[in-house]
């Protein structure tokens, strides 16, 4: 069995208190590695080693051109272990093969050199050193500068591990931050492997630590530390909101990517074999473990029936199987008690009158692992449990609807506001439609395509603040104005007269 310890300080360290524990393979049901477990020491530790490396200005105070062509390197070093790296996101939350190798860890490289190459263009430049020349309310010359926040957190969830880590990691660091890293405690090795090959790249010691542990201890020192300046958390809106509450002790900067209820408009016009393959895709993908997934299919009354149709016949193209295995397209839930989770609100749904029309159950085919089939209710009354609620599983609610009014009202009537989408084959009534959807992303004809260049967050209770993009980045610097006067006699200074005679 693999073994990992905690990365602090650019190197690898046992907890304080010797703590390990297993982390199972989803779909053997298995232990594959031991992971250490950080307690409250250890992330002080932790804290300790960024701010250390923070004060010595060994990250800070490389030039962005500097710190670009390491984090271009990360990226390339991430290529170098993708066999590893892939195989350790899958035997750690249970995602497919197909998926570690063609999106969690391009995914992650593509993070790194993204912001990487960013940093190096005149697009940062303009973005990081501002000049203005002013005559009120005093002559003067006037800068404002963008600086990095110091120690930033990044607290992450066990959907998508390692795309979650570089999201946090890259922007931090391209900014001139240090970090400390916790993940998931049932999906750590990946952001842990990530911390070494930062570090081997060419990162200094401390500048990324990543410590794995309990929310509730580890994750609770880190939100409330001192010398953390910035929080970035992912995950669900209720932690978010204990994360925010936490942080308003010393008044940290927080971004929140928290949970999602995402609409996915059918409209009348739409190509309907594209968008009910793309319904598919937009809720089953990574078992619905996807935050910004389209769990609420709205469609055309006119075209419900046929819709529904096509759905269900393009399930039966979703192998659902051994997650190594390169033809599996859907693999297990992370855990035993997310599967309970689903097949409760399964039960809720059928409770509350919508129609079970696929899935519904266990695959028979599958002797062990926490696998569930994907699920399709009908009829669904946004109104209804499993409409409301974020399930974070293969479960999709059809709804009908009769206009555009209609699904634009059903679509804004949640507390969520991450992600959705508009299918139809007139762009500009589906962007106008668009732009009455209360969410962060919208996309028309696609879904799950996020794009690294583009915001991503959350309107109402789906987050504060953006990630990804220069507005993402921009999320992890101080801003400054530096007024420089001109060096005059007291005369010069008219508003010495304020105070003096
Ligand atoms: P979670 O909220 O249970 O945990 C997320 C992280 O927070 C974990 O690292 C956990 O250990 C830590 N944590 C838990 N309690 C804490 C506390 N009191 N103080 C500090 N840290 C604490 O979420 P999860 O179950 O791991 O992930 C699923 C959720 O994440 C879903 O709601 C999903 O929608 C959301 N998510 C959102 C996005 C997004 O970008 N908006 C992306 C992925 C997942």
């Amino acid at each position: 069995m693999k073994e990992f310890g905690l990365f602090i300080d650019g190197e690898w360290q046992a907890a304080k208190g010797g703590k390990t524990a297993p982390t199972i393979n989803p779909a053997t049901e298995e232990p594959w590695a031991t992971v250490a477990v950080a307690d409250r020491e250890d992330v002080r530790k932790a804290v300790a080693a960024a701010k250390k490396a923070h004060d010595t200005g060994v990250w800070r105070n490389k030039s962005p051109q500097e710190r670009g062509e390491i984090l271009q390197r990360v990226a390339m070093a991430i290529f170098e272990r993708q066999d590893e790296v892939a195989a350790a996101e899958v035997q750690d939350g249970g995602g497919t093969m197909r998926k570690a190798m063609s999106m969690d860890v391009p995914g992650a490289a593509q993070t790194f050199m993204h912001f990487g190459q960013f940093i190096c263009g005149d697009e940062y430049k303009a973005m990081i050193y501002e000049e203005y020349d002013e005559t009120v309310p005093i002559p003067s010359k006037n800068l404002v500068v963008r600086e990095p926040i110091g120690v930033c957190a990044g607290i992450t969830p066990w959907n998508f591990p390692l795309i979650m880590a570089s999201w946090k990691i890259a922007p931090a660091l391209a900014a001139g931050n240090c970090v400390v890293l916790k993940p998931a405690s049932v999906t750590p090795v990946s952001s842990l492997m990530l911390a070494e090959i930062c570090t081997k790249a060419g990162v200094p010691a401390g500048v990324v630590n990543v410590i794995s542990g309990p929310g509730g201890t580890a994750g609770e020192e880190l939100a409330t530390h001192p010398d953390i300046g910035k929080g970035a958390f992912t995950g669900s809106t209720e932690v978010g909101r204990r994360i925010m509450q936490l942080g308003a002790g010393t008044l940290k900067k927080v971004t929140l990517e928290l949970g999602g209820k995402s609409p996915n408009i059918i409209l009348d016009d739409a190509n309907l074999d594209t968008a009910a393959l793309g319904a598919l895709f937009g809720t089953f993908m990574h078992q619905g473990q996807i935050c910004e997934s389209g769990t609420r299919v709205l469609v055309h009354e006119k075209v419900h029936d046929q819709f529904v149709e096509k759905m269900l016949a393009g399930i039966k193209r979703i192998q659902i199987g051994d997650t190594m295995d390169m033809t599996t397209g859907m693999g297990p839930l992370v855990s035993s008690s997310q599967r309970e989770a689903v097949e409760k609100y399964v039960g809720l749904g059928q409770e509350q009158g919508a129609k079970l029309v696929a899935g519904g159950k266990r695959p028979s085919s599958m002797g062990k692992g926490y696998y569930y089939e994907p699920t399709v209710f009908d009829e669904v009354d946004n109104k209804m449990r499993i409409a409301q609620e974020e399930i974070f599983g293969p479960v999709v609610s059809v709804i009908r609807y009769k206009d555009d009014d209609e699904a634009i009202r059903i679509a804004n009537d949640s507390v969520y506001g991450l992600g959705g989408a508009v299918w139809s084959s007139n762009k500009d009534r589906a962007v106008a439609m668009a732009k009455r959807i209360e969410t962060g992303t919208v996309w028309v004809n696609d879904y799950h395509m996020i794009n690294l260049r583009f915001p991503f967050g959350g309107y109402k209770q789906s987050g504060v603040g953006r990630e990804l993009g220069k507005w993402g980045l921009a999320e992890y610097h101080e801003l400054k104005h530096i007024h420089v006067g001109e060096d005059t006699p007291p005369e010069g200074k008219f508003y010495l007269q304020l105070l003096l005679n």
